[in-house]
This record gives structure tokens, sequence and C-alpha cells, in this order.
């Protein structure tokens, strides 16, 4: 572990190695004028004040942190508090991001906002945020993710915004980020793209993790107010990885608190089973660095270096790259990573429900999962926070057919 660590990029965007701006001439002019867009935005005290209002009096922060008695209890470990993302308006943390990326939009004279969604969640944060605002909202989506997704699409559309199927390809969430890219160079003086985790080229990765970053603020605050002491873990899911680095950040400085990131370990170990990209510890293969969608990351591909397909029981960890600050903290030592399989986030999810009452979202299962294989190594006195990062009502379905 580096003694100072970093985190800030360097002015390429670079988190160590990782991470950069990987993108086609036609897209450098918009990133450029979002990079200057949000450095203004970022000294704006009056900007910082209506996002804090937003957050407060729309999406429902701060959100509690909960001792989960019951679970501690029942896992017989460490002692269990929950960060409840889940409470926040529409149902996960990515209304955080949204918003941050919302108002700076209108803060940069834009009208339009577009973005992509696979399983329709972000597309649903982003429709919500446009009608908020004002702002029109086109979302690309794969037509077979719109096929699975009826009733998001339906969210969508009541929302006001304009649901896009994309038929090429896979038709699936690849394909929509391809279309929801040329939509932006097209349109870029109206247009600004509302990316959805810590993705993308610079600077996408780190001002995601900015509008992000209110959660581990928060959590440190509460934290310190019940117990007098920092955390020994912190526990979160990783798809792209915007809910953990939320969490994460504002602790890195913090050499005694550890950071855990779970990722979908699916259905298996091999390439096209599962969607871990940094938990090669735990036996995952087929990730290496590699570009995707404008950034220098983890990616899983074939030895030829196409990207592979990947598998979840949760679509918003099922994608093949994972956020550049995520490689680099696993490089240095400084985050852990690990992946769970399908069926223990579901039993997760069960536990979850019948000892606190909360229905998790498959994703944060995910991360209660890990934790429940760990709390027997753990001593009583330990502090775990775990980033309920979302509820689990969009799930209903699957565990409905897995239970
Ligand atoms: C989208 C989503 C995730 C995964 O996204 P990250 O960027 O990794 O946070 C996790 N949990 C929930 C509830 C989600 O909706």
């Amino acid at each position: 572990m580096s003694s100072a660590p970093k985190t800030f990029p360097d002015a390429r965007g670079r988190f160590g190695p990782y991470g950069g701006r990987y993108v086609p001439e036609t897209l450098m002019a918009p990133i450029e004028q979002l990079e200057r867009g949000y450095a203004e935005a970022s000294a704006d005290p009056e900007f910082a004040r209506r996002l804090d209002d937003l957050l407060r009096n729309f999406a429902g922060r701060p959100t509690p942190l909960q001792f989960a008695e019951r679970l501690t209890a029942h896992l017989g470990g460490p002692r269990i508090y929950l960060k409840r993302e889940d409470l926040l308006h529409t149902g996960a943390h990515k209304i955080n991001n949204c918003l941050g990326q919302g108002l700076l939009a209108q803060r940069m004279g834009k009208s339009r906002i577009i973005a992509e969604t696979g399983a329709g969640q972000h597309g649903v944060a982003t429709a919500t945020v446009a009608a908020r605002l004002g702002l029109d909202c086109v979302v690309y989506m794969g037509s077979e993710d719109m096929e699975r997704q009826r009733l998001n699409v339906f969210r969508m559309r009541l929302l006001g915004a304009r649901v896009v199927g994309v038929d090429s390809g896979s038709r699936t969430l690849k394909d929509a980020i391809n279309e929801a890219m040329r939509d932006w160079v097209t349109n870029v003086r109206t247009t600004h793209y509302l990316l959805g985790s810590v993705l993308g080229p610079h600077p996408y990765p780190l001002m995601v993790r900015e509008f992000h970053k209110v959660i581990g603020l928060e959590a440190r605050e509460q934290i310190l107010r019940a117990e007098g002491r920092l955390p020994n873990l912190l526990v979160a899911c990783v798809g792209g990885g915007s809910n953990a680095i939320g969490l994460f950040h504002t602790f890195i400085g913090d050499a005694s608190v550890g950071m855990l990131g779970v990722e979908a370990g699916g259905s298996g170990h091999h390439l096209g089973e599962h969607a871990a990209r940094l938990a090669t510890a735990a036996g995952y293969g087929g990730a290496r660095p590699g570009v995707l969608h404008g950034t220098y990351t983890y990616v899983l591909q074939t030895p030829e270096g196409q990207i592979a397909t990947t598998h979840s029981v949760s679509a918003g960890l099922d994608y093949p790259a994972v956020g550049p600050e995520h490689a680099w903290l696993a490089l240095e030592g400084r985050a852990e990573y690990t992946a769970v399989e399908d069926a223990a986030a579901i039993d997760a999810a069960r536990t979850l429900s019948q000892t606190e009452g909360i229905i998790p979202a498959l994703e944060s299962a995910h991360a209660l999962a890990e934790l429940i294989r760990r709390a027997p190594t753990m001593k009583r006195n330990q502090l775990v926070i775990l980033n309920v990062s979302g509820r689990g009502d969009k799930d209903m379905e699957i565990l409905a057919r897995y239970l």
C-alpha cells in the first residue's frame, strides 16, 4: 500500500496506469467542453447549494446508517451497519449522480439529456431528473433489453422521456452505448450525455465519483457519532463501481479501514459465465487491461481481444469493464475485490429480508453474501459498513423464480 494514497487522477485523467481518454477525434471537443463545464461548476458555491437542496428535498438525503441488530446477532461476527441508499427516490444510489449531471447540463446551457440503459434503472433515474429539471430526455436501450424490462420502459415514458430501441448487434447495453455516443457527436451543442457509472473517458470517472462521495461523507460522520471510531471494513458491490467508490472515497487515506468490492460471480468461473473483472484471486479469469468505451481498465475479453459476453443474475453488475479507479485501487492493494455467485446473492437477499425487513437489490445482495462468508472470521468488536445500494422491488420476478 502506498503511504500517501492519491485520490485525484493526473491531468490526463489517469488513476495510475488506468483511465484516460480513448475516444475518436469527433468526441474530443464535447469531452473537453464537459471537462471545462465541470471544473467551473465544481468551483461554484451556488452549484453546490442547488445540488445539496435537490439531494435533500427531492432525493431524500441524508440516508440513514442503520445498525443491523438482528443480522449482526444472526451472523455472530462483527457489528454491521447498513448505509441505506435503497431509501432514496427511485430506489437506489443512481439518483445522486443523475442529479449532479442534470444540474451540470443545465448550467452548461444544454436543454437535452441522453443516456443509455441496460436493465432500465439508470434510464429511470435519468428520466426522473430530466422531468424535475425540465430537460428533454432520450434514453437508448437495446431492443432485447426493452422486451425484458417493459415496466421500466413504461416508467421512463410516463416521466416524459423518449425511449429509443437499438436493433443493431446484440441489441443490448453495449449497442445502446454506441448509439448514444453517435447522438452526442451529432447534437453536442444542445445535448449532455449522462453516463451512469464511474466509466467512460475522463472526466466521467472522476465526476461521477465526486457526485457519489456524499455516501461516504455521511457514513463517516454517522459511524463516528454512533460508535466513536472508524469502521474496520467497508463492503459494496461493484458493477461499474459507482456506489462502491462513493462509499470508499472518503476513507482511502485511513489505512485502518479495509475496503472490499464484490463483483458478480454469475454461474461459474469460465469466461462468459460471470462478470468478475478484478476478482482474480478468487479464481475468475478472462479479464486483462484493455480499452472499452473510452477508458483503459480491466476488461473481460477473449484471448483474441474480443469483448467477452458476461452473465449475472443481477443486471446492474453485468458489464465487461470496471471503473478505472477500482483497477488502480486493486493494483495498489488498497482495496480488495472478490466475487459472489448468483445463488449466494439470492440467499443473501432472503437473509436480509428476514432478519432486517429490508429486501435489497440483487446487486447489493452480492456485497452481503460476501460479508456473510467472512463474518465468522471477524471479531465481535469490529465494525462493518455495508452499502445497500438499492431496493429489491425491481428483482421480484427473478427472486420468485429462484425461491
Ligand atoms: C446500477 C446499480 C449497481 C451497479 O452500479 P455501480 O456503478 O457499480 O454502483 C449497484 N446497485 C444497484 C442497486 C444498482 O441499481
